[in-house]
């Protein structure tokens, strides 16, 4: 049987939460005066503190994705969900997490930054996790399971089988970071949702949606974790500017999803050309808006590009990755420079 409530630091079971004044009065009436939170009263657009819930936002994505609000937690980014989590679950010098590379960055980052214990299992030769020994490094310290899918350098979904088996067996909390999710062929695991108390599911507004300057991570989990999250984030962590914009464009999801299809018909074409340039080596299957490519020299290729004025990003340093570029795919002209640029190498 899962029982959140061991998994939670003891300090953040006993912590009372700050309370701000928006939290303390929150039945807003058109008339009324606002005199409890010492803002300027003059009105500019921005001069009042931003809903700490983001109900409006919540709302929208709520029905979109068709979770409950109360299962919906917002953030400063992914980045700021991601800290959430750790802070909550993680006892420092104590509790470890798992995490397995060639993967995103920060989870290793956010371990360092809160003193917890990072246990790298690599993956496959094929990219996908390697379940049996995740399963032998844990132990019951082990908090959190990082699974970045589609995974960011490699492009690449993880088999549902695998998955699957790492929420049923794993003893903590399984973090599916989804920030590919929407270039995928490969279905959301927030359909799956209810089926695992131990799921935590991570989207953000930076990739697919197209908005990474305004900073907005999601988080989607049983309504007993996500409680747990709001106890403890900051009462105003997601600001008025991006709560508008954010709004605005996830209501507008049919140009989002315009977009998208376009970045995948490049991300096609892309493919093609690329299979033609005589020193990529290979191409690997990507379900992301970007491509991992071998090539002969990724240091060489790379400062080659750069001084064409294209920046790409050489991973040739992460396990498993020895000479491969991650190149994004851009706009029809941006993608036309930089296979011109590679021909000309
Ligand atoms: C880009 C990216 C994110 C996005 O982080 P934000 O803080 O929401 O911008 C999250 N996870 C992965 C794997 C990413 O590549």
């Amino acid at each position: 049987m899962f029982e959140i409530e061991k998994l939670i630091r003891e300090n953040i079971k006993a912590l009372k939460p700050y309370s701000s004044a928006r939290d303390e009065f929150k039945e807003f009436t058109a008339n009324m005066v606002f005199l409890d939170a010492n803002e300027n009263p003059f009105e500019n657009g921005v001069n009042r503190y931003p809903d700490p819930q983001q109900i409006a936002v919540k709302t929208a994505l709520s029905k979109l994705k068709e979770i409950p609000l109360s299962q919906i937690l917002l953030g400063n980014g992914s980045d700021e969900v991601l800290d959430l989590i750790y802070r909550a679950f993680c006892e420092p010098k104590t509790d470890n997490v798992i995490t397995l590379p060639p993967t995103y960055g920060m989870y290793k980052v956010l371990a360092n930054i809160n003193n917890v214990e990072e246990r790298e299992v690599l993956l496959t030769d094929k990219f996908q996790p390697n379940v049996k020994e995740i399963l032998n490094v844990a132990d019951r310290y082990s908090k959190i399971l990082f699974l970045c899918s589609p995974n960011n350098p490699t492009g690449n979904s993880f088999s549902n089988e695998s998955v699957e088996i790492l929420l049923k067996s794993f003893p903590g909390l399984v973090v599916i970071d989804e920030a590919y999710i929407d270039f995928s062929s490969e279905i959301s695991w927030l359909q799956r949702l209810d089926e695992f108390p131990n799921l935590i599911i991570t989207q953000t507004l930076s990739k697919a949606y197209g908005m990474a300057g305004i900073r907005l991570g999601i988080c989607y989990a049983s309504l007993e974790i996500i409680a747990v999250l709001n106890k403890i984030k900051p009462p105003y962590n997601v600001n008025e500017l991006t709560q508008q914009r954010a709004l605005r464009r996830i209501l507008t999801k049919n140009k989002v999803q315009k977009e998208v299809d376009k970045i995948l018909e490049q991300r096609e074409k892309l493919i093609q050309k690329l299979k033609s340039v005589a020193f990529v080596e290979e191409i690997y299957p990507t379900d992301a808006n970007f491509i991992l490519i071998k090539v002969d020299d990724a240091s060489k290729r790379y400062e080659q590009l750069l001084n064409k004025g294209i920046v790409i990003r050489n991973r040739t340093t992460q396990p498993l990755c020895e000479n491969t570029l991650r190149l994004t795919v851009g706009t029809t002209s941006e993608n036309i420079k930089l296979i011109k640029a590679l021909n000309e190498l």
